[in-house]
């Protein structure tokens, strides 16, 4: 990915965009178990404390292989698609026997059932990251919406709006954050529509300030995330 600095205001840097503690460490986005080898270059990241950096290490893993697990239909390590996960699920039983119990047959295959606790504490994380570094604009207060639904399970409508562009530069970003500088620059990263490809297949994602601050995940081309703050 082309690395842009930011020239937004300075005041918005220099703390933990999650909590709004000390700025310990570096929070990779998207964290690295959401991505196969090699990872792009230049990936994003934003200031964090330890605690906040750490602290949903497990929850990203679980969600990581949560979603092979969901899309290979099974939960054998040989039969996922991404191979870190299959390593991933083979040194680990207790998460493996935690997906066991998640997966139930229906009757038109397996059904599982998320922890959606975890799982939107994933998202969150993500889309902190994503305010603070693409728009400048770290959000330390819970958000208004937070929802995540496979894109499959999305009405045409739903679908239509979720990937949609049309309003998205309403409100322009703040002068010199990345946001403003992708506009320019557009067609140098995989940038479709406002969405960038962090990695084709596994992550992609989109922000706007044009009702609220919206950022808009998809991972594994499966499930889709919004997070909205007002
Ligand atoms: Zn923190």
């Amino acid at each position: 990915m082309q690395q842009l600095r930011c020239y937004g205001d300075d005041r918005n840097n220099g703390f933990c965009v999650h909590c709004g503690g000390p700025s310990e460490t570096i929070d990779h986005v998207p964290s690295k178990v959401l991505l196969d080898e090699p990872y792009p270059e230049n990936l994003m990241a934003a200031p964090a404390c330890r605690e906040c950096n750490n602290g949903l290490s497990l929850e990203e893993e679980y969600l990581a292989c949560l979603l092979e697990c969901v899309i290979a239909g099974d939960i054998a390590p040989e039969k996922l698609h991404r191979a870190k996960i299959g390593r991933i699920l083979r040194a680990n039983s207790s998460l493996l026997t935690r997906l066991q119990r998640a997966r139930t047959d229906g009757a038109e295959g397996p059904v599982w059932a998320a922890e959606n606790d975890r799982v939107s504490r994933v998202i969150l994380k993500l889309a902190r990251c994503h305010a603070a570094f693409e728009l400048n604009e770290p959000q330390l207060h819970e958000p208004s919406r937070l929802g995540f639904k496979p894109l499959s399970l999305m009405t045409e409508k739903e679908r239509t709006a979720f990937e949609s562009d049309d309003d998205a530069f309403d409100v322009w970003p703040e002068v010199g954050s990345r946001a403003m500088q992708r506009l320019l620059v557009a067609g140098t990263d995989t940038f479709t529509e406002g969405w960038l490809a962090v990695q084709e297949g596994n992550y992609r994602f989109h922000t706007s300030q044009a009702n609220g601050l919206t950022v808009k995940i998809v991972l594994r081309e499966y499930l889709g995330c919004e997070v909205v703050w007002d």
